[in-house]
This record gives structure tokens, C-alpha cells and sequence, in this order.
């Protein structure tokens, strides 16, 4: 038997059942990756190749080798089927209501030329769909209860990765591009695509992101709880793009982090399932209010503007979206920051910003993006809808110091700790930052 093994979000060699089962009962196994003309942006272009690239090396030490093709993904992976006389299909199930598409289609066509089409786990730790609620509904709205469903089903073994890949001989493999030319992030100067400039501070791929757990699970997990929330000291994970791209088997990172990153950190884990059930049952979450009630959006491109570019005047908004800018990832606090300030303060439509930062993250995926934006608006399920941060009083509890501020913000980096969070207190001849967009609000 010979199977072609569609990658798509699932870059790895190792938790992969997909990749594992093809290796176990077939003859011969052809892995794919078809780059759709639907190129991702800026950041995660360049990070994508680097993954790529490393995904091709781990199948080559074992023998096979990373086939890559350009096109649409169903139509390319039909041409190789009959290139190969593969007898079958298997591929990871996603989420996203464009790789549902995706898959019901190539679903379609391997059943027309009578080849075995498969899904497999992988992309969450528990399948969307795998638990519902004993009350009713095809999905949990609320975190609390779908978190003790998960603990109870979650599978436990993690597979290792295959020894040997038996490729097909004479398969030209295809080349992996250097970079996806003319795709830029949306904002100007600074960031570009590919690899001519550096995607923030990680590099993509498999073996990067295995020493990156490896490092974080050894020197800093154990501080987990109590730093997470602390904007400069940085202690959180990063696994967060590896995870985007599959370079990492979310059930291998929480395996491994049992007993080490305690209980917060696996639930920060069962979040991101939590939002990619949400996604699959209700496929529209990144444009339709999940529940309506956001309430009437301000038409300001000039204040939306400002906010992009990290120039609203409220030093702990614009340090986070320069971080974005630069390193195509924000910290979680910052986020949920910026985010309120957007839809709460300049009562700009939710949508927008998570546009916004689809484009720039490296960790940019539908089902988390959009299922944390319409937490922060109030449209989403487990939400508050009233509920307001304050961005001075989050600066100064999250960012006692000002040192995040500073790093992000070079022209506040003079000020000491006390003011640097509201430099308009400053008397009028030393206030040199421009006036916040909105009346500040008080600490
Ligand atoms: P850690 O704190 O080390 O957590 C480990 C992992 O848990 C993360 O890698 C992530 O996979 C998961 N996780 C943590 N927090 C959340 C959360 N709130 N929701 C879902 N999963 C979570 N995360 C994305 O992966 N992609 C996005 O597009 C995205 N957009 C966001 C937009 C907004 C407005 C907000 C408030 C949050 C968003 N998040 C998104 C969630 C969160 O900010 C990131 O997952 C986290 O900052 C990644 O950093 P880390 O890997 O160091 O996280």
C-alpha cells in the first residue's frame, strides 16, 4: 500500500498519528505539503519556510523526504495520488472553516478515484466534537465545565516519531521556496516578508521549537504561575507559533509539562481547545458575534490607525503593538490590553483589530485569535460583557517598573517607573509624548 500523508498545520515528525500510522501499515509513504496560493503574512511566511525546511531535513535523516508541490492543495494532491498509485489519503483534521472546505473536497475526489481517505488527531489534544455536553449542544460554551470533560478524555501516550519513512523512488521532490515575494505584513517599515527580515525573535520549525520546550520546561516552567502575567519579565512559554504550526504535538507539550508547569499551565493549553471546539461548531466566529451584543462600532480610521502603530498616547497600548510589529508576537497580557482598549475605549469594531493581528502574528490562527477577541469585546461565549480593563491601572500591576514600556517605546526610555505609565502628568515643558487619544482614564 502506498499513502500520501497531506501536511498542513501539523509540521513534525514526532506525536504525529497520521505520519505514525502510514509509517506502521504501509508499503510506501509520500509526505506532502501543497503551498496554496493563499500565502499566510509577513511574520509567518517567513517562519512557515523555516518549518518547512526542517520538516524535510527530519524525513530525509529517516530516509524519505519532504514532497512539495504549489498549487491548490486538492487538485495537486490528486496529480501526485496518480503520479505515485497511492492507494490512500491521510491527512491531520483541522479546524478552520476554509481547511473543513479543504478537506471535504479532497474527501470528495479520493471517493471518485476510489482511494482511502482518512482524518486523524493531532492538531488539538482532545478532538473538537470528542466531548459535548451531557446537557445538549455539539459544543461547550463555558471553559469551567469543558475543562473537567477534557481532563477525563484526553489520551495520554505520546507517539514517537517514525524511524524509517519509506519514500518511493524517483519522486522529484520539489523546491521550498527562499521566501513568498511581495507578501508583506500590513503595517509599513519594519516588517517584511520572508526571510529577508527576521520574524521577531524565533526561528521556525520542529528541532527549534523541541529546544525551546526543552529549555522552558527545564529553567523557567516552574515559575510559571507566578510570572506569567509579569509583561517584562517574559517567563511564558513561546510555543505558542510552534503550536500554530503543529511543530510541536500540543498532547506532547502537555504531557511534559505535567508536574512541571503545574495545573495553569495545562489550562492555558485546554483554552486553545477549548477555542478551536468553539471554531468548529460555529464556523463564522472570525466575522459574526458569537453572541450578538458588542453594541454600536465607531467608524475612526484615524484612531484605528493610531492604534496599529502603536501611537494612542497610552504608553502600555502602544508598547504592545510596537511589540507586535517587531517580533510578530505580543504577550498575552498585553494583548487582552490592547485588545480592550480598541473595542472598550475607541469602541472600534472587534474585527478589525483581530484582523489586524492575523496579519502580524506569528501565532495567528483563526480559532484562538478570533475566540480571544470576542472574549475581550464581550460578543464571545464565556465572557463578561461589561467588563472593562483599565490600561493604567493593568501598566502599573503588570509593569510595576516600566521596563516594558521602555524596551518597546524608546522615547519614553528617560522616564523613571512613577510617571513613565502616564506621561501627560508631566509639567507641559517636559511632556514630549504625544496626548492620549482618549480623556485617560485614572489609575
Ligand atoms: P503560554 O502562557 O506559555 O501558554 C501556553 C500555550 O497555551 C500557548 O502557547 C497557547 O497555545 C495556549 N494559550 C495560552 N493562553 C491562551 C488563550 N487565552 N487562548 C487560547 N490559547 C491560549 N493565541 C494564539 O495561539 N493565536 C492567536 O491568534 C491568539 N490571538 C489572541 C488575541 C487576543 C486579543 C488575546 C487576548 C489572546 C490571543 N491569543 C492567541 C492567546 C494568547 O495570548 C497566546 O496564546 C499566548 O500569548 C502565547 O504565548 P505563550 O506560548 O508564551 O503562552
Amino acid at each position: 500500500e502506498c499513502v500520501i500523508v497531506l501536511f498542513n498545520r501539523d509540521l513534525r515528525v514526532h506525536d504525529h498519528p497520521a505520519l505514525d500510522a502510514a509509517c506502521d501499515r504501509a508499503r510506501s509513504v509520500v509526505p506532502l505539503f501543497v503551498i496554496e496560493p493563499k500565502l499566510p503574512s509577513g511574520h509567518r511566511g517567513g517562519f512557515l519556510l523555516d518549518c518547512l525546511a526542517d520538516l524535510r531535513s527530519s524525513l530525509r535523516d529517516r530516509g524519505g523526504d519532504l514532497v512539495v508541490r504549489r498549487g491548490d492543495a486538492v487538485a495537486e494532491t490528486m496529480r501526485l495520488a496518480d503520479e505515485v498509485g497511492a492507494d490512500a489519503v491521510w491527512t491531520s483534521a483541522d479546524v478552520s472553516g476554509y481547511a473543513r472546505g479543504r478537506e471535504g473536497r479532497l474527501a470528495a475526489e479520493c471517493e471518485r478515484a476510489r482511494l482511502d481517505f482518512q482524518l486523524f488527531g493531532g492538531v488539538t489534544v482532545v478532538a473538537p466534537g470528542a466531548v459535548v455536553p451531557a446537557g445538549g449542544g455539539d459544543h461547550y460554551r463555558v471553559f469551567t465545565p469543558y475543562w473537567r470533560a477534557w481532563q477525563a478524555t484526553r489520551r495520554r501516550a505520546v507517539l514517537p516519531a517514525p524511524e524509517r519513512v519509506a519514500l518511493p523512488a524517483g519522486l522529484a521532490p520539489g523546491r521550498i521556496p527562499a521566501s513568498f515575494p511581495g507578501r508583506r505584513g500590513r503595517s509599513a517599515g519594519g516588517v517584511a516578508s520572508g526571510r529577508s527580515v527576521r520574524h521577531g525573535t524565533l526561528a521556525g520549525g520542529e528541532t527549534a521549537a523541541r529546544e525551546r520546550l526543552q529549555r522552558w520546561l527545564r529553567f523557567s516552567a516552574a515559575d510559571y504561575p507566578d510570572v506569567r502575567d509579569d509583561l517584562a519579565g517574559d517567563g511564558t512559554s513561546k510555543v505558542s507559533p510552534y503550536l500554530r504550526f503543529g511543530c510541536l504535538s500540543p498532547l506532547e507539550v502537555v504531557t511534559r509539562a505535567e508536574g512541571v508547569g503545574g495545573e495553569e499551565f495545562t489550562r492555558q493549553l485546554c483554552w486553545r481547545d477549548f477555542f478551536h471546539q468553539v471554531a468548529y461548531a460555529f464556523p463564522e466566529i472570525n466575522r459574526r458575534d458569537y453572541r450578538p451584543g458588542g453594541g454600536e462600532w465607531r467608524d475612526d480610521k484615524d484612531a484605528l490607525d493610531a492604534w496599529r502603530e502603536g501611537h494612542t498616547g497610552i504608553p502600555i497600548v502602544d508598547a504592545g503593538m510596537r511589540q507586535l510589529e517587531a517580533e510578530g508576537w505580543m504577550h498575552n497580557r498585553a494583548r487582552m490590553i490592547v485588545a480592550s482598549y480598541l473595542v472598550k475605549h475607541l469602541r472600534v469594531d472587534w474585527r478589525l483589530g483581530a484582523d489586524h493581528f492575523f496579519d502580524l502574528l506569528l501565532d495567528g490562527d483563526v480559532a484562538n485569535n478570533s475566540g480571544n477577541w470576542q472574549w475581550a469585546a464581550g460578543t464571545g461565549n464565556d465572557t463578561r460583557p461589561n467588563r472593562v480593563l483599565n490600561p493604567i491601572r493593568q501598566a502599573k500591576r503588570f509593569d510595576p517598573d516600566g521596563d516594558y514600556v521602555r524596551r518597546y517605546v524608546p522615547e519614553l526610555e528617560h522616564l523613571s517607573a512613577k510617571i513613565v505609565h502616564e506621561p501627560w502628568k508631566l509639567p507641559s515643558p517636559l511632556r514630549r509624548y504625544p496626548p492620549p487619544l482618549t480623556p485617560p482614564p485614572t489609575a
